[in-house]
């Protein structure tokens, strides 16, 4: 192999964490490659967005007004049939004290569109951007990553060096070993999804045609996204036991389950699965609940789903991959403009990335721990109470990782309560709420007046007050002793040297 090519960074990965990093990073000068192994557009699971993606992570990326213009179906929060009502009952963004105003809605995405313009704008941001380019291995030297080895378009094997790689190659990545952790999976969230198009169906009524439906039935639930008028995504949630079942007739499982879930059912009516072209088959994804227990090593650090994933539920997984590529970018800009130590930086990248993926590990056990009406073996497996104490022991390892304030968290038997509590409120919550399909703000209120979800909303929050406002009023530190966001949000600040 010729000598290597040298960059400031190199990104593994294109979709939204890989884009979101590369981009925030070129925008400050550094020379940036990002290697993709597919050429886009290409499929990727993943739909359902948040506010914070769009309208917080999206405007400092620059590519929202291409968003608005993708003509992408406007969801103004989630419909759930969940819980003992019969009746589906509403998460609406604009009703959450915290999001509310004229930016409280995301968008469903087919996300071929979606990380191909978040990939396009990256190019046009100065992010040497190099699809059909797997990477292969990391190169290591002097006790840190230095660089990768990678097959370019034509086969060939060429060395890339850099200060910096950023890991964003998602759950099927391997380049996160580099970084000496091990990827431990939730027993909790032990589940596995079958999925598939269909061309059309019915709405929920307006104004939320546009929102996601998660349906609860005996053995697991569906996920129901308006992507189009004439394209819906059906996806049913299970336990990871029914793998073989799957394996033996992934459509046969997909019918059944939205056979057994009436409201799905009901709207699908007779529409046909879409069985051509890259719609066309149905899809089986599993193990995918997991962190790493380390987030960075000298020279490399994960992003996305490379590091992390906790369930789709509540569409959390897109958040937390461009979430991460926010705090990667800081961090790395903070470091090459020397203004701070590797380790202050990524103490600061990790310690909030495992705080936010903690809150919403927190919010999704409580989701699953919500009274159903069904006593079956996947609703009493995901009881909080039934929780095992080694898993719950190694998420609050996990948690606390190496450099995070989050002590608090440590130790199963706090952790126990703390999820036993978290779940109680959001079911008092919900039931409260009437669980009627309500726009009332009144008793919606009664929802994000529930600590877990605060807690979920304030950090996303943040960063779309960010993403709205350009520069934002100094931020006191999240984490004891840590560092706040600089007055552009690109880079890291100490709290006293921030400006007013
Ligand atoms: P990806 O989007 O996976 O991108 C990684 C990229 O790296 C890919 O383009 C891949 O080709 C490339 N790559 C891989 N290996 C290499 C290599 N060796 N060299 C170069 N490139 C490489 N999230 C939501 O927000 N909403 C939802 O509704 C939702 N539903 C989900 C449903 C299911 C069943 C599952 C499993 C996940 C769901 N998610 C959802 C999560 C979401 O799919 C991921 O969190 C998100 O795609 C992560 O983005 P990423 O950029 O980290 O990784």
């Amino acid at each position: 192999m010729s000598a290597p090519e040298e960059f400031d960074v190199i990104v593994v990965g294109g979709g939204p964490a890989g884009s979101t990093a590369a981009t925030l990073i070129a925008d400050q000068g550094h020379r940036v490659v990002l290697l993709e192994k597919e050429r886009f557009p290409r499929y990727q699971i993943g739909e359902s967005l948040l506010p914070a993606t769009v309208h917080g992570v999206c405007r400092l990326l620059g590519a929202d007004e291409e968003m608005r213009a993708a003509g992408f179906t406007t969801k103004r929060g989630g419909s759930f049939r969940w819980g003992t009502s019969p009746d589906p009952w509403n998460f609406l963004f604009a009703l959450s004290p915290e999001l509310s105003g004229p930016t409280s809605y995301a968008y469903q995405v087919d996300r071929m569109t979606f990380d191909d313009i978040l990939l396009r704008n990256a190019a046009r941001h100065g992010v040497d951007v190099r699809e059909e380019s797997s990477v292969l291995e990391a190169v290591t030297g002097g006790g840190r990553v230095t660089g990768v080895v990678c097959s370019d378009p034509s086969g060939t094997r060429r060395e890339l060096a850099a200060a910096h790689v950023v890991d964003a190659s998602g759950s099927t990545g391997r380049l996160h070993a580099a970084a000496g952790g091990i990827r431990h999976y939730s027993d909790f969230f032990q589940n596995l999804a079958v999925f598939g198009y269909f061309a059309g169906g019915g709405r929920m009524p307006e104004p939320d045609a546009g929102n996601i439906l998660c349906a609860a039935f005996d053995e697991g639930w569906l996920w129901y996204i308006p992507l189009r008028d004439d394209l819906t995504s059906v996806g049913a949630v299970l336990n990871r036991d029914q793998a073989a079942r799957i394996q033996a007739d992934r459509e046969g499982t997909l019918r059944e389950s939205i056979r057994r879930c009436g409201i799905v059912r009901d709207l699908l009516g007779d529409t046909e699965r879409i069985t051509e072209g890259t719609y066309g088959s149905v899809r089986v994804r599993r193990d995918y609940s997991y962190a790493n227990t380390r987030f960075w090593a000298p020279g490399i650090t994960l992003i996305g789903d490379a590091a992390c994933f906790i369930d789709p539920v509540f569409s959390t997984g897109v958040h937390l991959a461009t979430y991460s590529g926010l705090l990667a970018a800081r961090s790395l800009n903070s470091v090459l403009a020397g203004e701070l130590s590797e380790e202050r930086a990524f103490g600061e990248f990790e310690g909030r990335y495992r705080r936010e993926y903690a809150v919403f590990y927190e919010f999704l056990a409580a989701f699953y721990d919500m009274r159903q009406r069904e006593e079956t073996y996947f609703w009493k497996a995901r009881k909080v109470t039934n929780m095992q104490s080694d898993d719950m022991q190694a998420f609050a390892t996990l948690v606390a990782g190496a450099s995070s304030a989050e002590t608090a968290l440590v130790g199963a038997d706090s952790l126990a309560h703390r999820f036993s509590s978290s779940s109680a409120e959001l079911t008092g919550a919900v039931e409260r709420t009437g669980a009627a399909r309500t726009d009332s703000g009144e008793r919606m209120t009664e929802l994000f007046r529930a600590p877990v979800v605060a807690d979920v909303m304030s950090e996303m929050n943040r960063i779309q007050q960010r993403g709205v406002a350009g520069a934002a009023a100094t931020e006191a530190p999240l984490l004891d002793g840590g560092l706040v966001p600089s007055a552009d949000g690109r880079r890291w600040a100490e709290p006293d040297a921030a400006p007013a």
